[in-house]
């Protein structure tokens, strides 16, 4: 038996988003309202009852973790969502690579994104050449999209209570990390931080790449800001629990970030993006091949948050009709309905009336052989209020795969 579970960012909504309806209610969606015919619905909600949830402590609760205990921000999920390997206990940062001056023997931020260079994977040598043995240290660093990265720290007696060395505006020094605690641990992180800021601009200033783009008028890359410092946690990941292979089609690096910290492993899906170009159908075929290999396979497409954070419900429906047409219609295609368990939600309702993530109910949808059929007839919110499921909290991820028989049995 197979598990497909698909993460609709965002894609709850209210009733002022449309004048009356949500955009789910609003979009023609004959693929998910056919599975909500075979299956049964429910409200979720993804963290507890009136918690307006993030993206990255609602996957955690999706996945089965409790946010409240695991988070520490989602610095640690974005570097393992680049790929780099962290291990539990490590200190990550997001990264900026930015343009600086020297002036009065200071380092004077003149542009935090360096000009959103495209260089980044070309500098990221320079950076991870930077010797910090004689603090005791280890670090990896990696670079993303345009400036953006990421610096993972190792070892002893590094906490990460300390502040950001990106000052967040222009026309100031670069800013001097500090402890937040009265701890060794975080003086001594504070003290590494600051040394590497140093360090990273003596690496970067005459880089070749910069000398060229000095040259051609643009801002160099020649600092590396960090901000949002947060210790990896020690997950077990629900692979292992449950006696799984899991795999994730994404987009979007914070939640491939979740699903490796989950034990998933994180598929490279050419034309997925986590943003409303992603390419639907090819997710889909991603899906659809990865169900030989791997019993489970999470699917997050993040398009539907992104309308709702614009504020535009015209979007948030077309982009819903999309998904139902070249995601599903693609999916089903190819799935024979009596040998998996295919779960449909949200992490959290995103109106675009409201423009932000609001703590109301997800709509979840589950359908498969061991899922008895309720009377709905159409995915929606108004339909899930009225579902078999009722409403419950979060957990996706461990109801999907117990009526799969994956995982083991508490008690006696
Ligand atoms: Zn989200
Ligand atoms: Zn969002």
């Amino acid at each position: 038996m197979k598990a497909i579970l698909v993460i609709l960012d965002g894609l709850g909504g209210r009733p002022t988003d449309l004048d009356g309806a949500t955009c789910l209610e609003r979009a023609a969606t004959p693929n998910m309202d056919g599975l909500a015919q075979r299956g049964a619905l429910g409200l979720m909600d993804p963290i507890r009852p009136g918690v307006r949830p993030g993206s990255d402590t609602s996957h955690l609760a999706i996945f089965g973790y409790d946010p409240f205990q695991v988070y520490t921000g989602r610095g640690a999920f974005e570097a393992l969502g680049i790929g780099m390997e962290v291990r539990g206990g490590d200190i990550c940062f997001r990264t900026n690579f930015a343009t600086v001056e020297e002036r009065g023997g200071e380092l004077i931020v003149v542009d935090r994104r360096a000009g959103r260079l495209a260089e980044g994977k070309e500098l990221e040598g320079a950076v991870n050449g930077i010797d910090l043995s004689d603090l005791g240290v280890e670090f990896s660093f990696r670079a993303s999209t345009e400036h953006r990265g990421a610096l993972v720290l190792r070892g002893e007696n590094l906490s990460a209570a300390v502040s950001d060395t990106d000052p967040h505006e222009t026309g100031v020094p670069i800013a001097q990390a500090k402890a937040l605690a009265d701890s060794q641990a975080a003086r001594r992180t504070a003290e590494i931080l600051n040394a590497f800021s140093r360090r990273a601009y003596q690496a970067l200033k005459e880089h070749p790449v910069n000398r060229r783009r000095r040259e051609s008028g643009k801002p160099p890359g020649n600092a590396l800001l960090l901000r949002g410092a947060a210790v990896m946690p020690h997950l077990r990941p629900v692979t292992e629990e449950y006696g799984v292979r899991g795999a994730c089609v994404a987009g979007g690096a914070l939640y491939k970030g979740v699903a490796r910290a989950a034990g998933l492993e994180v598929l490279d899906v050419p034309g997925a993006t986590g943003d409303l170009r992603t390419d639907l159908c090819a997710m889909a075929k991603a899906t659809l091949a990865a169900l030989s290999d791997y019993d489970f396979v999470f699917v997050h497409i993040k398009g539907t948050d992104n309308a709702g954070h614009d504020g535009d419900a015209q979007a948030k429906t077309d982009f819903i009709e999309r998904i139902d047409r070249e995601f599903f219609g693609t999916l089903l295609a190819g799935l024979d309905l009596t040998q998996v368990h295919l779960v449909v939600s949200g992490d959290h309702t995103t109106p675009p009336a409201a423009g932000e993530h609001t703590a109301d109910p997800v709509p979840a949808l589950f359908v498969g052989p061991a899922i008895r059929p309720d009377k709905c007839q159409k995915f929606s919110e108004r339909a899930a209020g009225e579902g078999g499921l009722g409403r419950f909290s979060g957990r996706l991820v461990p109801q999907l795969l117990a009526y799969c028989d994956f995982g083991p049995k508490f008690g006696a």
